[in-house]
């Protein structure tokens, strides 16, 4: 953890998803990522460097991060390739579709 604290707010970890800009516990909102190397990917530990953004755990940000990669690819400042795109589409960690949005 170096830099700057991203945010206004101090408590509980919170990131936002960039696809429907809600506030998230981070542990609900899985890491994107994009490395100098390997290009944009799924960042399963959350711990990778370079610049990342989240989803969220509901489906349908993640079924729209797929169909409109410019949200990505604004996000993270970069041009993601199809492959790099199918890699995340068939990521493990993406929500099951038919899975039932939990809301309080
Ligand atoms: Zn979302």
């Amino acid at each position: 953890m170096t830099g700057k604290p991203p945010g206004r707010h101090k408590h509980v970890p919170q990131r936002m998803c960039v696809v429907c800009r809600r506030q998230f516990d981070k542990r609900r909102l899985t890491r994107v990522v994009r490395t100098p190397d390997s290009g944009v990917v799924v960042d399963a530990t959350g711990k990778r460097s370079g610049r990342g953004a989240y989803l969220c755990d509901q489906p349908a940000c993640w079924d729209k991060a797929i169909r409109h990669a410019g949200i990505l690819n604004q996000a993270l400042n970069a041009q993601m390739s199809e492959a790099e795109l199918a890699a995340i589409a068939a990521d493990p960690h993406r929500p099951a579709a038919e899975a039932e949005p939990v809301q309080a």
